[in-house]
Parts: C-alpha cells; structure tokens; sequence
C-alpha cells in the first residue's frame, strides 16, 4: 500500500461535482499519462509538484469546464505519491467517456524527454498494485497514446518505453524488490560501512589537530625569531646614535636618535629598513651590439 499525499498537499480546490466512482467489473486497467507541458523544465520538488498540479487543476476546472483536475493519482521523481481524484473516482484524462470508465488514469510527472526515476518506477507499481487490489480485472497498463480515440504523444517516449518492458508492473524486478534476507544483508554492509566510516573521520581528524598545532608552534617560534631581530636592530641604533661623530656623515647622524621610550605607547617593533650593500652601484645591463652568442 502506497502512502498518499492528501489533496491538501497540493492546495486542491474541491471537485465541482463529478462523474463519481468507477464501476469496479467494467474496469480493464490504469492509463500512463503525462503532463505534455512541451517544456524540458523539471518539476521535481515537493512545492514544485504541488503548485503545478493546482495549476492543472485550475486549468482543468476553468478553462476546460471539467469536475477537477482530470487524473485519478499523480506520481512524482522523488516517488511522492499524490491523491488528486482518488483511484475511485472516474477520470476526466483518457479521451471520452468509455475509456473513462474502462480505465484510471495515473499521471506522472516528467517533461519531455525525461527518464522516470527508479523512484517514480517503483512508487508507480505500488500504485498500479493498489489499483489491481480495488480492480482486480483491471490489470492492463497503457500508455495514453494506446487508448486515446484521437492521438497524442502522451505519455512520451521515455515512460512508453517503461511501460513495454514492464517497468511499472508490480513484482518487475529491479534493485528495490529485495528479499527479506538481501535487505538483512544490505542493512549489515550499511551498518558496517558507516561504522569504518566513523572510525577513518574520528583518526582523519586527529591528524589534522595535531598539524594545526605544529602549525601554530612553529608560528610562534617565528614571532619570536623576528622580536629578537627587532630588539637586535634597536639596540645597534642606540649605540651608533652615540658614536663620535667623526664616523658619521656631514656631521648627520646616520641614523636618529631612539626617542626615549613612551611608557604609555607598545614598543615598534618593525624592523628597520636596512639596505645590505649601500656602495654597491646597481648592475648595469650590458649594451647591446647586435651580437648574438653562437649555439
Ligand atoms: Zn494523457
């Protein structure tokens, strides 16, 4: 058994009367419809999904005259489930009225060219099986283009081709249909992985802790490296400042006398900008003749 989102999921207007439920002994099966939006912009969100089906309905009810939004069950990419007239109720989709009352009508949400998800595929043969509990002779699955008087490409090509290989038939076999013991298996390689899991991001951790320490360690040994360069550079200033001044320069000190210290202020610590080689003139580009080495 399918769980159905409420009408209230999608804001559903209420029917406007209707053609009531379907007689169970006349019902030959479900139809696949789609949407026909001609557009390639997915619909996959939960809002998303239910703002296009109160736009349908809307569309549905005010524009073609119909009861409600014409589909018995719509069924989205994520495999959300959503009730629109109930798989009771008789359908407005199919063509006219016989195939109406021959068959449901179960909408899916793909736009053109879309492939329907493993989830759509799987919540589709729940509800095909739901559908098969309350009609057991109504076992056909068509697409819309098989049963429609006049044609029409609905479903589409990518769910048409879902429906001839049975992919919306409840018991097809794909990854989702495990037995009990496959799912006790998988659910032991998931515990197992998980558990590996934790203990690789638990070690992973600790080592990127302890190279955040070293990191900072190292930062501050640093530091103090260039706090010790600053206090050298200072205390050579200071006893140049009282040098003779017959080693200074026209009679200009080389280099300011250290203010005396303001106790208030933190010391400057920046390093004076010393050049290493001051009577080396700069390296002239040789001029160029012409000459090129040979190889
Ligand atoms: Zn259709």
């Amino acid at each position: 058994m399918v769980e159905y989102l409420p009408r209230s999921a999608w804001n559903a207007r209420p029917p406007n009367g209707g053609p009531g439920n379907l007689t169970v002994s006349r019902v030959e099966g479900a139809v696949i419809h789609w949407p026909g939006t001609g557009s390639t912009s997915v619909i996959h969100s939960k809002a998303a999904v239910a703002s296009a089906l109160r736009g349908w309905q809307d569309y549905h009810m005010d524009t073609r005259g119909w009861s409600d939004i014409a589909y018995q069950v719509a069924v989205d990419q994520a495999g959300r489930a959503w009730t629109l007239r109930g798989l009771r109720t008789q359908s407005g989709a199919n063509g006219d009225t016989d195939v109406n009352e021959r068959y449901g009508a179960v909408l899916l949400i793909l736009v053109t060219g879309e492939q329907p998800s493993a989830a759509m595929k799987a919540t589709t043969r729940g509800v095909i099986a739901d559908f098969r509990r309350i009609y057991p002779r109504g076992t056909a699955i068509r697409p819309h283009s098989a049963v429609r008087p006049e044609p029409t490409d609905c479903p589409g090509d990518p769910a048409r081709a879902a429906i001839a290989r049975g992919e919306f038939t409840p018991g097809h076999s794909e990854d989702d249909d495990m037995t009990p013991a496959q799912m006790q298996e998988l659910k032991n390689f998931i515990e197992a992985r998980t558990q590996a899991y934790a203990l690789w991001t638990h070690r992973q951790l600790r080592k990127d802790l302890s190279a955040v320490v070293k990191a900072y360690a190292l930062d501050i040994k640093n530091y103090e490296r260039q706090t010790d360069a600053a206090d050298a550079a200072r205390a050579a200033a200071a006893v140049w400042a009282t040098a003779p001044r017959s080693l200074q320069v026209d009679g200009t000190p080389a280099v300011d006398e250290p203010a005396a210290p303001d106790p208030n202020a933190d010391p400057d610590l920046s390093l004076p900008d010393l050049d290493p080689f001051p009577d080396t003139p700069a390296e002239e580009a040789p001029a160029s003749n012409g000459d090129q080495p040979t190889a």
